[in-house]
Parts: C-alpha cells; structure tokens; sequence
C-alpha cells in the first residue's frame, strides 16, 4: 500500500459573525489542508482539511466592522494545536521507545536524548506548520456584506 501526502488549495466561503459588534459577513477565505493515507483517501482528507483551516483561520480575522476579534477562540485553538503538538512530540518517541525494548535492544542514554529531540522537533514543527496555515489563510480573507433577507440582482 502506497501513501502520500497531498497538498490541496482552494478559496471557500464561510459566514463570519462578529461577537462584538454583531455585524454579519460572508467570508472568502484562500485555504491550503494536508492529507495523508492512500491516494483518493489523501486527497479528499486535504480538501476537507482545506475547510478547516479556513473556518480555523477565521477566529484570527478581525472584524471588518469593529476591527475586534475574538480572543477567547484565538487562545482556545493556540490550545489545542500547542496540545496536539505536544502530544505527537510525546508519542513518536514513547512509540519507538517501546518498539526497541520490546526487540531487546539496550537504550543508551545518548538514544533517549536523541528521541527526545526529534519529539520536541515535531511537535514545534507541527504547532508552528498549523499557526502559519492559520495566519496565511487569515491574510487572504475578504468580505462581502451578507445578503441574508434582500435579493439583489445586477442588471
Ligand atoms: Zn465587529
């Protein structure tokens, strides 16, 4: 079974709704999501992740109106990426770890330090990889007046 990793892009259109003013907006948002698994499987998973990172990226939009922003879901994302991060820096190492003693090989302490580096370096690498999808998307947003209620036509 061969697996890749797939890159999709794509612009998407999300409801923006500011908390503090209460203006209303539709939101176009340039977005980039990562897949993994098999081809086909890789693929749809990036474009899905495409919409992800675009409704994410909106919770570091300020308001077009008010120019605030939400900054509850700002430290609550910054949250789960730091503890996803964490979590991945942990379980590479713990994993191989693992795999080595049960193979009976000896760990030497110089083995331990090593792993532990290369955990911390995923998991900066991962939170650092998902603040600037975040950020990126975020910078390319524009809005639109939501047209909820009136139905204008051009011409
Ligand atoms: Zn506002």
């Amino acid at each position: 079974m061969r697996l890749v990793v797939t890159t999709a892009k794509g612009a998407v259109r999300v409801p923006f709704y500011c908390l503090h003013c209460n203006a209303e907006r539709l939101a176009t948002i340039l977005a980039t999501g990562y897949g993994r698994g098999r081809l086909g499987v890789a693929r749809v998973d990036a474009l899905e992740a495409v919409r992800d990172t675009a409704s994410d990226a909106l919770a570091f939009v300020r308001c077009p109106s008010c120019g605030e922003r939400d900054e509850s879901s700002v430290r609550s994302l910054v949250g789960s990426i730091q503890l996803k991060g964490a979590l991945l820096g942990l379980s590479i190492p713990c994993l191989t770890l693992a795999a080595m003693m049960m193979k009976g090989h000896r760990l030497s302490a110089l083995t331990i330090v090593i792993l532990a580096a290369v955990g911390l370096s995923l998991g900066l690498f991962y939170f650092f990889d998902r603040r600037r999808l975040w950020t990126k998307a975020a910078a390319t947003i524009s809005f639109e007046e939501s047209s909820l209620g009136s139905n204008e036509t051009d011409g």
